[in-house]
């Protein structure tokens, strides 16, 4: 039996969350559809858990406008910034005042790219210390959570959003609301390199961009500079680099001691730096046990087990900072549909700084829920569940498609592109969608939305002829001022559009 509520929204991170929250609050009958269970999934739980807010003496709205501005490389949305550095200290203390989660301030510190100190974080750290409250939160105050459930499909009438289907335990169900939201995370999982968790795998973005929705940013990966290869796959968090711990290359040279801030540079120079290297090794020697333990607990524990060798590190793909375009209150280019957090582009520009995504899910989930909950397109009878054909991939063929997905990104999509190297991605990522097209059952289906949001990023990276914030052409080096504007993909057009400095207000 489909099932009618007034807000879907899709996905269990932070983002969702925060979202369904205020869009109950404002009285609509809300369901969260996501893959694992709500917030214990998406890269939200598994996160440093750092948040932004303005606490600092000397510190303004203003200052961190124009840091995040000067961190995007020029491209941020101005007016989604200005939002943000505005809107974020009310949201994070709020993480205290109504939900109860205690907060620490890191008043020391300033992650790379702020003028001040702004980390804040729930006690002990990490995201899920947030994540299993807000769950939690959510289903006292009424929303109802479908868990292990898979998003399929939009469901599109006259041009207009107004439902999904869904799959559970191998069979379809269909929801229909006013509104739907999508807060599906990014498309990290379709890196072969990566620290995101592997139900973060882009096909909500390649879905909406299928059904006609605008993506924006899409050339903008970041990699994150600050991850343990060896001897765990772990972060080491940035705050050991503000205590003492350097990186060095081979020949034992810190590669980063010209560099102003030396290790805490934005990521995407440090990342690059390093990716310059043959070998890149983390020399904590000067931090003292003390602050190893409390700033950086899983070296720590590797440390206490008795690791005595090498410690090796190296970038891995960490957060997009493009997807679907939303305005001020989510609302994407399809009627109906709206998007918030890593799903949606345009807010971080060219590059993100720290602490700033799990701040944009509380801030911008928070907006999009109250507007999906306000407004919403007119859902008068339950439709039937669209047809879909049979499953006719043959065995393994899901498994290859997605492995040569992720070397693709990888290789050809990744720290160090050319224009040639992109041009090469969206043929191969062509000649894979070409090998799903006889196939019309939701497992092909959801491959070729994987496809399309990776295709989207080959195609806007190989427009781009220029170097700014994460991408990194090695044939055209440095920004070009005539490239200061963003990349919009609408189907399979792209247009140049600028958001000038006079539309900051
Ligand atoms: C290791 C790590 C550390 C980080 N640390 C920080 C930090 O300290 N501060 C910071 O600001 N940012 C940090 N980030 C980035 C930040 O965690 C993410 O950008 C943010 O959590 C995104 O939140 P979200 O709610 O938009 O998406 P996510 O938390 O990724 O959630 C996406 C949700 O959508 C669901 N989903 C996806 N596709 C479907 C589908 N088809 N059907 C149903 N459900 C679906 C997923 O299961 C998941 O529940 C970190 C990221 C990583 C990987």
């Amino acid at each position: 039996m489909p099932m009618n509520v007034d807000v879907i929204v899709i996905g269990g991170g932070q983002a969702a969350l925060a979202a369904a929250i205020a869009a109950r609050e404002e009285g609509a009958r809300v369901a969260i559809i996501t893959k694992g269970k709500a917030g214990f999934g998406g890269s939200s739980v598994i996160s440093d858990g750092v948040q932004s807010a303005i606490f600092s003496t000397g510190d303004s709205p203003e200052t961190f406008f124009e840091d995040m501005i000067r961190g995007g490389r020029n491209l941020s949305n101005p007016m989604l910034a200005r939002i943000l550095a505005e809107e974020c200290t009310f949201r994070v203390n709020e993480l205290e005042s109504k939900f109860g989660i205690p907060l620490e301030r890191e008043r020391k510190i300033s992650t790379p790219g702020h003028s001040f100190p702004r980390r804040v974080y729930a006690a002990n750290g990490l995201g899920k210390n947030t994540t299993k409250v807000l769950r939690q939160y959510a289903l006292e105050i009424g929303v109802e959570l479908f868990e292990q459930s898979t998003l399929i499909d939009l469901i599109k009438v006259d041009q207009v959003v107004v439902g999904v289907v869904v799959e559970k335990a191998a069979e379809l169900h269909a929801f229909y609301a006013p509104s739907t939201i999508l807060a599906t995370g990014g498309f990290g999982g379709l890196y072969a390199s990566t620290d995101n968790p592997k139900d973060v795998s882009g096909e909500g973005i390649g879905m909406a961009w299928r059904h006609g929705a605008e993506l924006v940013g899409m050339e903008f990966v970041q990699f994150y500079p600050y991850r343990l290869q060896h001897p765990a796959n772990v972060d080491v968090m940035t705050r050991i680099f503000g205590k003492g711990a350097v990186l060095l290359n081979e020949g034992a040279e810190r590669f980063m001691a010209d560099f102003p801030r030396k290790e805490l540079e934005t990521r995407d120079i440090l990342s690059y730096e390093m990716f310059k290297q043959n070998d890149v090794y983390l020399d904590f020697s000067n931090v003292s046990d003390e602050d190893l333990a409390k700033d950086s607990p899983y070296v720590y524990r590797l440390v206490k087990k008795g690791h005595q060798g090498e410690w090796k590190m190296y970038p891995v793909q960490h957060y997009c900072m493009g997807g679907i375009k939303v305005d001020e209150w989510g609302r994407t280019s399809l009627q109906g549909l709206y998007a918030c957090g890593e799903t949606s582009g345009g807010l971080h520009g060219a590059n993100r700084l720290g602490g700033g995504s799990l701040t944009e899910a509380l801030v911008f989930g928070r907006r999009t829920g109250t507007m999906a909950a306000q407004e919403g397109v007119s859902v008068s009878k339950a439709f039937e569940i669209p047809a879909f054909g049979e499953n006719t991939l043959p065995n393994g063929k899901e498994l290859e498609v997605s492995q040569r997905l992720k070397e693709i990104m990888w290789n050809l999509v990744g720290i160090e592109r050319t224009t040639n190297s992109l041009q090469r991605a969206e043929k191969e990522l062509d000649l894979l969608a070409a090998e799903l097209n006889e196939d019309k059952g939701v497992t092909a289906l959801q491959l070729q939305d994987k496809v399309r949001a990776a295709w989207a990023a080959a195609f806007a990276g190989a427009m781009r002829k220029e170097s700014r914030g994460a991408h990194i052409l090695q044939d055209v080096r440095g920004e070009q001022k005539q490239w200061e504007g963003n990349l919009v993909i609408k189907g399979k057009t792209i247009e140049f559009r600028q958001e000038t400095v006079s539309e900051r207000t």
